[in-house]
């Protein structure tokens, strides 16, 4: 062996130690290094022959780049959609990395089991019943992907024709229809080979981003063949839900494939007051839901649900002489894009277990009550407007004076040391959002936002900058 594994082998419990004391520091400076340093990289250096061991990886770790990593998980990050990670889901996945299973298939222990559980509670927790299998991906783009290869397979079925044998080519022009579909579903469509001109954009209820049911039905109506709805719960820029049972309904009627962008507004349903937004989330096809938003686990972690998880394995079957038959209940292998992957479910299993449904209700029903209290911040801070109602998690503001991309990034520099906002366009307006989904924000963090904020707006002031 060489000499510094060796070394490090030697002494692993006191250098897992010292590991836990840099990642402790790291969650101890959380609440105060800036959400987003500056993020220029440092001045490179080479491989070079030696290492030194894990001792000097760290402290070269600590000098050269954890200075300039984000407060990704702290509780003012409130760019994209971003969750953080809590204890129990921390000590997962260091648990995961510490295992290393490979955990997809009946040939190794009992990794695909553990999954198999985690996707039951997780089923659960969403009102989805048995009839959907679920899988893990790693992410909510992968999961839009896997619903939609599944799709695409499904269309094959209707036409004749096994997609997975015979390619994309051979279903002739397909349409995939939604109303404010996710970047990620034009980004599926191409790697599907389905083109992102597949998509059809369908038009949206009147100051809505939820789609017009009867503009919807009418596309049917003339379509000429079978088609993909894909339904949003939970937009990105307003949190905004498509009816659900009526889009299933249209399904029922028209013979359609229904899937579901339910990426983080799947956790509606834990809430009384807002799982009515989720109703007839069961009746999809097939389901997308993030787990490294809103469930608070570490990235990269989604989990994808269908009705035809038959489908699904004629997709993704993986024949190798060493690997189980396809058999009722197909490996993992056999479901999913890897062949390999991390227990990734494990995250999810440990803050799910310790934490359970009311823990994790009550991250969601703190977020929502963040997102509303910043909202009325906003609405009383002059100079700034709400560009839609705080439906659930999300701010969606601007300012009221000449909302240019640049103002509005003015606006974001100056108040970067306290919180993390992105920039967005809603309804033709350049605008910024403030999603809400980290177990961590308090109420202090949302006085803490509205006040930089309203420095920073104040000190805008009304002045355009000088042109190009
Ligand atoms: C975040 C998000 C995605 C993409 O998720 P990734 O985890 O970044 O792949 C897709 N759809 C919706 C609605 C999202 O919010």
């Amino acid at each position: 062996m060489h000499p510094e594994l060796a070394a490090d082998l030697s002494r692993l419990p006191a250098l897992l130690e010292e590991t836990r004391q840099v990642a402790a520091a790291f969650l101890a400076s959380l609440d105060e290094r800036p959400a987003v340093p500056d993020a220029a990289p440092p001045a490179p250096v080479p491989l070079g022959e030696g290492g030194g061991g894990l001792r000097e990886a760290l402290a070269e770790f600590g000098e050269r780049w954890e200075p300039r990593l984000s407060a990704g998980a702290g509780p003012r990050y409130f760019g994209f959609v971003t969750g953080g990670v809590t204890p129990a889901a921390l000590a997962g996945d260091w648990l995961t990395a510490t295992a290393d299973q490979n955990s997809n298939s009946s040939l190794d222990g009992a990794g695909q089991w553990l999954e198999h559980e985690t996707v039951g509670w997780l089923r659960e927790l969403f009102g989805l019943s048995a009839a959907h299998s679920g899988t893990f991906v790693s992410g909510a783009t992968m999961s839009n992907t896997v619903g939609l290869a599944i799709a695409r397979q499904w269309l094959g079925e209707r036409l004749g024709v096994d997609v997975a044998e015979e390619g994309a080519g051979a279903l002739g022009r397909v349409r995939v229809l939604s109303g404010s579909a996710h970047s990620s579903v034009a980004k599926a469509l191409s790697v599907l080979g389905l083109g992102r001109s597949a998509l059809v954009q369908v038009p949206a209820l009147p100051g809505r981003e939820a789609v017009d049911v009867a503009a919807l039905e009418r596309v049917l109506a003339e379509a000429d063949g079978p088609c993909v709805l894909v339904a949003n719960a939970g937009t990105v820029n307003t949190v905004d839900f498509d009816d659900l049972g009526a889009l299933a309904d249209l399904r029922d009627r028209y013979g359609c494939w229904l899937h579901v962008d339910a990426a983080f507004g799947a956790f509606a349903a834990l809430v009384p007051e807002h799982a009515g937004l989720v109703e007839g989330l069961d009746r999809a096809d097939s389901v997308c839901v993030d787990l490294h938003k809103w469930l608070n686990v570490p990235y990269d972690s989604a989990v994808q649900f269908t009705r035809r998880p038959d489908l699904q394995a004629e997709v993704f079957r993986n024949a190798a002489a060493y690997l189980g038959p396809l058999g009722e209940n197909p490996d993992l292998v056999h479901l999913t894009p890897e062949n390999s992957h991390r227990l990734r479910a494990l995250a999810a299993w440990f803050t799910l277990r310790a934490y359970g449904r009311s823990g994790h209700r009550e991250i969601v029903e703190r977020c929502v009550a963040g997102a509303r209290a910043l909202g009325g911040a906003v609405t009383d801070t002059p100079g700034l407007r709400l560009l839609a109602p705080v439906r659930l998690n999300v701010v969606c503001f601007t300012l009221t004076e000449d909302p240019t991309p640049e103002r509005l990034a003015a606006l974001t520099a100056a108040v970067a040391d306290e919180a993390f906002l992105t920039p967005t366009r809603y309804a033709g307006v350049p605008a910024l959002r403030a999603a809400f989904s980290n177990w961590r924000t308090t109420e202090a963090d949302v006085r803490r936002t509205a006040a930089a904020l309203a420095r920073a707006v104040q000190a805008l002031g009304s002045d355009t900058p000088p042109g190009p």
